[in-house]
C-alpha cells in the first residue's frame, strides 16, 4: 500500500510542472559538468537559475562557472555538484554581469570560494545592482529571493587571465562586449569544452537588450569560436557542439542585422519594425515575446553605427 502512494506520489512529482523548473546535470567530458537550468523566465521554483551554469572536478577542488541567480538558487547548484563531487568550489567565474551569473556569490564566498570576474562585468554589477535586484525580487518572490545580496568578484581582470587548478588551466577571455558590457568566455583546452555565458544562446531565442551590443557580441563570438572547442556549454540551453551555437546565436545575429538594416534602407520606420520577417528564427523558444524587441534594439544600433 505505502509502495503504491509513494509510486503514485513520484509519478504526480515527475509529471508536475515544477518538475520543467528543475536543474538538469549533464556531464559534457571528463570531470567537466553542465548544470542546465529551464529555459523560462526567473519564478519562484526555479529561484531565478534560469540558465546553464557548469563546473570543472579538478583534483584540487570545483572551479564553478556562473553561481546562481539567488542565494537558494546557489544553494541549489551547490547541492546538485554535492551529487558529483564533495570537494570545495574553490573559484566561482562570473562570466557576465546578468543576475544569474552572479547572485548566487555570496553564498559561494562564505563557502571559501574566490570570485573572479572580468573588469567590465564587475562595473555592470554595480551599476545595474538595485534594478537587478528589483527585477529578480519580484520575479522570484520576496520569501525565495531571501538572503540574496551583492557580492562582488574578488580578483578582477582586464581582457585575460589564466587560473590553474588542480592541473587544469581555465583560460578566460573577455573580448567586448556581448549580451553584456562584461562578458567572458572560459576555454578549458584540456578538455576542448567552451563555458560561453550569455555569448551563446541555443533553443530559446537570445535577449539584444539595452546593455547589449549586437555588432560587438558578433566580434566576440568569432574570437570564442577561433578556439574551435567540441563542446560549448552555452549561457542557455544544453550543450552543444559549435556548429549549433553559430546557427542559434551567431547566425540569427547576422540575419537580423542584416534584414533590419534592409529595412532601414527603405525608409522603414521604427514603428513598423515587425514588418521586418524573421520567422525562420521562431523555432527558438521566447521568440513571440524576444523577436520585435531585438529588432527594435538592433535599429537603434543601426542608427548609430
Ligand atoms: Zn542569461
Amino acid at each position: 500500500m505505502i509502495r503504491t502512494v509513494l509510486s503514485l506520489l513520484l509519478s504526480v512529482l515527475l509529471l508536475s510542472p515544477l518538475h520543467a523548473e528543475e536543474l538538469k546535470l549533464q556531464q559534457v567530458a571528463q570531470d567537466v559538468w553542465a548544470i542546465v537550468g529551464p529555459l523560462t523566465n526567473r519564478s519562484p521554483e526555479n529561484l531565478g537559475n534560469n540558465a546553464t551554469f557548469g563546473f570543472v572536478v579538478t583534483p584540487a577542488g570545483v572551479v564553478l562557472i556562473d553561481s546562481g541567480g539567488s542565494y537558494l538558487g546557489a544553494i541549489k547548484i551547490h547541492e546538485t555538484i554535492k551529487t558529483v563531487t564533495d570537494k570545495p568550489v574553490k573559484y566561482v567565474i562570473n562570466s557576465g554581469g546578468q543576475d544569474h551569473r552572479w547572485f548566487g556569490n555570496d553564498y559561494f564566498s562564505a563557502q571559501g570560494a574566490i570570485i573572479l570576474s572580468s573588469r567590465a562585468a564587475r562595473t555592470d554589477h554595480e551599476k545595474r545592482l538595485l534594478n537587478q535586484l528589483g527585477r529578480a525580487k519580484a520575479l522570484i518572490g520576496e520569501e525565495k529571493f531571501k538572503g540574496t545580496r551583492e557580492k562582488y568578484a574578488d580578483e578582477l581582470f582586464d581582457m585575460q587571465t589564466t587560473l590553474t587548478l588542480g592541473g587544469f588551466q581555465f583560460v578566460i577571455v573577455h573580448a567586448g562586449q556581448a549580451h553584456t558590457p562584461g562578458d567572458a568566455f572560459v576555454w578549458l583546452p584540456d578538455r576542448s569544452v567552451m563555458f560561453s555565458g550569455d555569448i551563446v544562446y541555443v533553443e530559446r531565442m537570445l535577449g539584444v537588450g539595452e546593455q547589449s551590443n549586437s555588432k560587438s557580441w558578433l566580434d566576440v563570438f568569432e574570437k570564442m569560436a577561433a578556439y574551435q572547442p567540441e563542446v560549448v556549454v552555452p549561457g542557455h540551453g544544453n550543450p552543444v557542439p559549435l556548429a549549433t551555437a553559430r546557427k542559434d546565436s551567431y547566425d540569427y545575429l547576422v540575419t537580423l542585422r542584416k534584414k533590419v538594416s534592409a529595412f532601414m534602407k527603405d525608409g522603414g520606420d521604427a514603428s513598423d519594425i515587425s514588418q521586418v520577417d524573421m520567422s525562420e528564427y521562431n523555432y527558438l523558444l521566447n521568440a513571440d515575446t524576444l523577436s520585435g524587441r531585438n529588432a527594435l534594439k538592433v535599429y537603434t544600433e543601426l542608427e548609430w553605427e
